[in-house]
């Protein structure tokens, strides 16, 4: 018997998330005692990389390096899981929620007769039944569901769970899988990433910036303080909807839900829209001017003062670290 996590990957790097996965699946099993905890990566990906399951808690890894698999197409991505599921005789599929984590999972659940949940932030109660905890409505309330197949499908909402770093060193095993024609249909001939800059939805900490830093010009402090922080930047949706920063920038119910290690929230009110798209932010840090700002109650730590006197401080604060 056997866990399985499915890596995700983007750029040579093995991403954060997928490690948490790998961490919660090694709780999990030792909760349930559901055997050996296996990783599956597919196409091209360091062993250096690779190897960062073992602390997270994988003992092994199956690296499925077929190049045709790099460019993360969904349905050649499930059956490659479900073939890997099916070898290593696993009970549970755990992996990150994410735009392709959901799409893979989703027909990983058809293929494997699996329940499937997303946005778990628990390990599930078997007290009576399995009963996972999920997080709904972007983070504001939690729904229970029973899950009563065979097979289970949990996709780990992000910084849900501690990252597991005392595991011991990983056993990588080189596989060629045998993947229909028909799974490559799809094919990806380019992706042009729109900045340089780290992606907002995946970043560990992100600044952002509202209508409280007046114009367009003023942004350089914000992405001085990023880049020091090798943060994400994102704005209100007033901001961007005046064209101050652009569209994927934007924050909230409407915009990009974040969920960082630390959230940076300068002259920004602090709306119920803003709030929806930063409440699962583990650490909220807001600067305003306005003592009675809506933003403070949300926040963890709060500098009631001028961005324009606190963001260079900051910024040289942060420089002398
Ligand atoms: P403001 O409300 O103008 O606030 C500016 C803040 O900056 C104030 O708190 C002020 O005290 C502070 N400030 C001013 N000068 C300084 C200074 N020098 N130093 C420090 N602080 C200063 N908004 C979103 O962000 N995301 C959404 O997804 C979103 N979706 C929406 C959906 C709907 C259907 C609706 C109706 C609205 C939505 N909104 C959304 C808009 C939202 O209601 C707010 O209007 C918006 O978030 C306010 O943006 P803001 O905080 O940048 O601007």
């Amino acid at each position: 018997m056997s866990v399985l996590v499915y890596i995700e990957h983007a750029e040579g790097s093995v991403k954060k998330t997928s490690l948490e996965a790998i961490s919660y699946a090694k709780a999990l099993s030792e909760k349930l005692s559901l055997g050996e905890v296996i990783a599956v990566a597919l196409g091209a990906i360091s062993t250096d990389e690779l190897s960062k399951a073992g602390p997270a808690g994988a003992s092994k890894v199956i690296h499925v390096g077929d190049q045709k698999l790099n460019d993360g197409i969904i349905q050649a991505h499930a059956e490659a899981v479900a073939q890997v599921y099916k070898k290593v005789v696993a009970s549970t599929l755990v992996l990150a929620k994410s735009s392709l984590g959901d799409a893979v999972a989703a027909r990983l659940a058809i293929k494997l007769d699996a329940g499937l949940v997303s946005n778990v932030v628990e390990l599930p109660d078997t007290t009576s039944g399995y009963k996972v905890k999920r997080s709904i409505y972007t983070g504001k309330a939690f729904a229970e569901t029973m899950v009563n197949t065979e097979n289970k499908i949990l996709a780990v909402k992000k910084n849900a769970v501690d990252l597991k770093t005392d595991g011991p060193a990983v056993v990588i095993e080189e596989v060629t899988l045998e993947i229909p024609a028909a799974d490559f249909v799809t094919s990806i001939t380019s992706t042009d990433k729109a900045t340089g800059e780290i992606l907002l939805p995946e970043a560990d900490i992100v600044v952002s910036g509202g209508r409280g830093m007046k114009g367009p010009e003023n942004w350089g402090m914000i992405e001085e303080l990023a880049k020091e922080l090798e943060a994400a930047t994102g704005c209100s949706k007033p901001v961007s909807d005046i064209g101050w920063r652009p569209h994927h920038e934007h924050v909230g119910q409407t915009g990009v839900k974040v969920a960082p290690t630390l959230y940076i929230a300068v002259g920004i009110s602090g709306a119920i829209q803003h709030l929806a798209g930063v409440n699962s932010s583990k650490c909220i840090v807001v600067i305003n001017k306005d003592p009675e700002a809506p933003f403070f109650k949300a926040a963890d730590y709060g500098i009631v003062g001028d961005a324009f006197e606190i963001l260079p401080k900051l910024i040289e604060a942060v420089k002398a670290q």
